[in-house]
């Protein structure tokens, strides 16, 4: 069957004919069939480079052998016990290790769930209801978090379905914007947290300006406010310490997802044992999950945190240099208005002459050229996700030859793009 037919039959049984929003793209999204080190397979027939990753987990690219067969050996013992088990422990012990401000960690199931969790402990813990995101920022599919979000949701900014109340207690700031943040602060008393992502990678790929997680930092250790970094994407990505240790900022709550579980679902929060030691059943922030710790996705973990070795992380800078500057070339050689964003492994590019920044300046890209590039790039067999509101990774599998061969389907594709 060919993937065309197949969407004809999951529009059938699956809302939309995909299992979560962003997999959905016109005419119909391709079906996988497999994926081997930085290559996708489609049921058609079809390869493509693939800078999507699953968006995101797949530092080591799809199917690293020792990552499968660690998991393989893993499951031949059991899928999940109920119990606890000594890869947990490892896994904590790793990622402390590499965390600057973790001390104890806590294993949920996904992205969602761990940011849900950090922000009823940042309430408890500091007393206060209100927590303050930023305009753009996914911070997982829960009602604390849909108020303005990106990724998927950027085309519905307020789901229905979510309470006013829960909503009021939401606050969306502009990203790269110290005034606004002061302001809500300064008139409002009951913050118990905010929440970043540190690079914001749910509306394309954008950086702090200097010095702005250092005024979060600062603002809200003076006012009694938890700083939470959602490090979902960053996470074990653009360092081994992710964030915290790229831009040298201790954050009290820091969340994981996609790499901590090698592939798995599986997601985290860390921070230092006094929050933590609040979080049940040491504490009476109640948190609980029947997979938690799973020990499938938690070998997997385990495997892909030892395999991510300094030389990989340079390999990683080194390739996202190549692409970012392979790509202002090819941009700058057909005089179009663009920005390149991106840094490590991490890239995106917006048709517009503004300097991207927040949620405002991202919306001015020009997103029918964008679709005509991201078709190209399909046609010629490079996959990245199929919205501009996503972050590309290239992860340890992608060779040099498969950047070159990217940047010539790039070159192609952008020049038939151009109307
Ligand atoms: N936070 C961020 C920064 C994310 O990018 C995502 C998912 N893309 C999430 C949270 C939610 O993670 P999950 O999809 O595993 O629930």
């Amino acid at each position: 069957m060919r993937s065309d037919s197949l969407f004809k039959e999951a529009l059938e049984v699956l809302p939309g004919g995909v299992s979560s929003p962003v997999r959905r793209f016109e005419p119909y999204p391709f079906f996988a069939k497999k994926g081997e080190g930085c290559m996708l397979y489609d049921i058609d027939g079809n390869r493509y480079i693939d800078y999507c990753l699953a968006y995101g987990p797949l530092i080591l690219g799809h199917a690293p052998e020792k990552v499968i067969s660690a998991v393989c050996e893993q499951i031949k013992k059991g899928s999940t016990y109920g119990t606890p088990t000594k890869a947990e422990v490892e896994l904590a012990k790793l990622v402390i290790e590499r965390v600057p401000a973790a001390e104890m960690i806590r294993f949920v199931n996904s992205g969602t769930e761990a940011t849900m969790a950090a922000i009823r402990l940042a309430r408890a813990f500091t007393g206060k209801d209100k927590i303050i995101k930023f305009e753009g920022a996914y911070h997982g599919a829960h009602d604390y978090v849909l108020v303005k979000p990106g990724s998927g949701a950027t085309a519905a900014p307020d789901s229905p379905g979510i309470p006013t109340d829960t909503i009021k207690n939401t606050i969306s700031a502009p990203f790269n914007n110290e005034e606004a943040v002061a302001s809500i602060i300064e008139d409002d008393d009951n913050i118990a947290a905010i929440i970043v992502e540190p690079i914001m990678a749910n509306i394309g790929c954008i950086e702090p300006e200097d010095g702005y997680l250092k005024f979060l930092r600062k603002i809200t250790s003076e006012n009694g406010i938890l700083l939470i970094f959602d490090e979902v994407i960053t996470g074990f990505r653009i360092a081994p310490g992710g964030a915290q240790e790229y831009y040298n900022i201790a954050a009290d709550l820091v969340t994981y997802g996609k790499i901590i579980g090698g592939g798995f679902p599986m997601g985290a929060l860390a921070g230092s044992r006094e929050i933590m030691e609040h979080i049940s059943p040491a504490g009476d922030v109640y948190q609980a999950g029947t997979f938690n710790g799973n020990p499938v996705s938690v070998t997997a973990g385990i495997t892909t945190l030892k395999g991510l070795t300094e030389d990989i992380y340079k390999e990683l800078n080194k390739k996202g240099e190549m692409i970012r500057n392979g790509m202002k070339d090819i941009l700058e050689d057909n005089s179009l208005e663009f920005y390149i964003a991106g840094l490590s492994s991490m890239f995106q590019v917006y048709f517009t002459e503004r300097r991207v920044k927040d949620y405002t300046s991202a919306k001015t890209a020009d997103l029918e050229m964008f679709k005509r590039y991201f078709h190209g790039l399909l046609k010629g067999g490079v996959f990245v996700p199929p919205s501009q509101f996503e972050c590309c990774f290239i992860s340890a599998a992608h060779r040099k030859e498969d950047l070159d061969m990217t940047l010539e389907v790039m070159e192609e594709s952008i020049k038939k793009a151009i109307k």
